[in-house]
């Protein structure tokens, strides 16, 4: 059976994921990204009002052009996680394709959610909910099947997809983390990783996200990070002025940790800003997560203010607001409480944890830098990196390549600077760059079995 992988996108740099595989006369397509820094660049670009060709054009989606190199039909296509850099260009791109979008139910949700808010095109696939642990049959020929393997990231509901043909498994790892004591959720299933190695042809190829190969070790679990807010929080039960936190609108175990912990330190959590409010109430909603049952939950700007009030005049020192703004967002919460634009007012000595990193690319540092700035002006005091990363250090992808033994392998989620360290690991283990280890651009195809 013929084998090809073309590398569409997320191949140049870290956002607009898209890698497609076909086996025989099959196709099935992983995530369609977007690459927001490409969007935030440009002043009030409104994306739900453009067309596809102009958003490939500033290299915000995926140009997907090249399937038209790729004989087969298009089977499936399988975002692995809800970040927007693997589901953001669904709403421009899956109209394109007569398939179905088959995802985790989290993610699937997340994805209607995408398609609603889009104004251009018309999305009708059809949407197939399938749960970590579930095969199902691609095409007609019996021969090639989708997995669903669970992983843990740092969102809830991710997956790596695997597609099995007689030809060996193709396993795509984006985006993961291995983590045995997730804070939500089940454990990284090595197990079935390790039977995928060794069970019929083995792995014919496996493409890694390699986002942190160049950090050594191990990426702590989730519980560490857990355990470092824990430790944050308990230091400042005692301070009776202002807290506000802030993280991932979409980690919902980060958001869960930090509600309890505003409930252990005797404060009233509440949640705002837009997109809090949206990933936290999709998770109560689908049942991933028990939050109490009155916690506040704002997006839109009035009752964001009118809660800020409420706050102001019951005194700041029973309320923990988690807010967006956590990479300094210019239109993000925190943001607009650094530069005085809400009734909240920050005074000399409040706290501002982040529990979060700064993605290490210079338009998010520069705004971090001003928002912290603004806040500091203000007298608060910033608590920094209280984060573990969702994605494998060096020694978690040795595990996998241990554990997966495939014979191919093609390092994915970086731009070539980013695939080096993973190149380097990957030559220590015997790869051979050209020969078995495949550095690829946007638009290139793979051939891996070729009759
Ligand atoms: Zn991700």
């Amino acid at each position: 059976m013929e084998i090809e992988i073309a590398t569409i996108g997320g191949y140049e740099e870290v956002g607009r994921q898209m890698t497609a595989v076909r086996a025989g006369d099959d196709v099935v397509i992983f995530d369609m990204g977007l690459n927001l820094s490409k969007v935030l660049i440009h002043d009030n670009v409104e994306t739900e009002r453009m067309h596809s060709l102009d958003l490939i054009d500033m290299g915000a989606i995926p140009d997907d052009r090249v399937m038209s190199d790729i004989e087969g039909d298009v089977q499936a296509i399988v975002p692995t996680h809800g970040h927007l850099d693997h589901i953001g260009a669904i709403s421009k791109l899956a109209h394109r394709y007569n398939a179905p979008i088959v995802a985790t139910p989290f993610t699937i949700e997340l994805v209607k959610q995408q398609i609603q808010s889009e104004e251009k095109f018309g999305v009708n696939n059809d949407l197939v909910k399938m749960e970590a642990g579930e095969t199902i049959d691609i095409g007609d020929s019996g021969n090639v099947q989708l997995e669903f393997v669970n992983v843990t990231h740092s969102i809830i509901d991710a997956i790596n997809p695997v597609v099995h043909t007689p030809e060996g498994a193709i396993v795509y790892g984006l985006d993961k983390r291995m983590d045995h004591t997730p804070v939500l959720g089940d454990p990284i299933d090595m197990k079935r990783f390790r039977e995928i190695g060794r069970e019929g042809a083995g792995v014919l190829a496996y493409i890694e996200d390699c986002t942190n190969a160049g950090k050594k070790g191990r990426t702590p679990s989730e519980s560490v990070a857990r355990r470092h807010l824990q430790d944050v929080m308990t230091s400042v039960e005692d301070y009776d002025g202002g807290i506000v936190a802030t993280t991932f609108s979409s980690h919902i175990a980060r958001v869960k940790s930090l509600v309890e912990f505003a409930q252990d330190i005797g404060r009233q959590p509440v949640l705002l800003g837009r997109s809090m409010e949206k990933y936290s109430g999709t998770a109560e909603r689908l049942g991933f997560v028990d939050l109490p049952s009155d916690l506040g939950m704002y997006g839109h700007r009035k009752s964001v203010d009118r809660t800020f009030k409420r706050i102001m005049n019951e005194g700041k020192g029973d309320y923990l607001p988690i807010v967006t703004g956590h990479q300094g967002e210019p239109r993000a919460m925190l943001t607009r409480m650094g530069r005085g634009e809400t009734p909240y007012e920050l005074d000399e000595g409040d706290k501002v944890i982040f529990s979060a990193r700064v993605i290490p690319e210079p338009t998010n540092e520069g705004q971090r830098y001003q928002s912290e700035t603004l806040l500091r002006m203000q007298g608060a005091r910033i608590y920094d990196d209280i984060h573990v990363s969702g994605h494998l250090n060096s020694e978690g992808h040795y595990t996998m390549l241990k554990a997966l033994q495939p014979k191919h392998l093609i390092p994915a989620h970086q731009d070539m600077k980013g695939f080096a360290p993973y190149a380097d690991l990957a030559a220590h283990e015997g790869y051979d760059l050209g020969r078995d280890l495949h550095v690829s651009n946007n638009g290139n195809i793979i051939t891996l079995v070729d009759e």
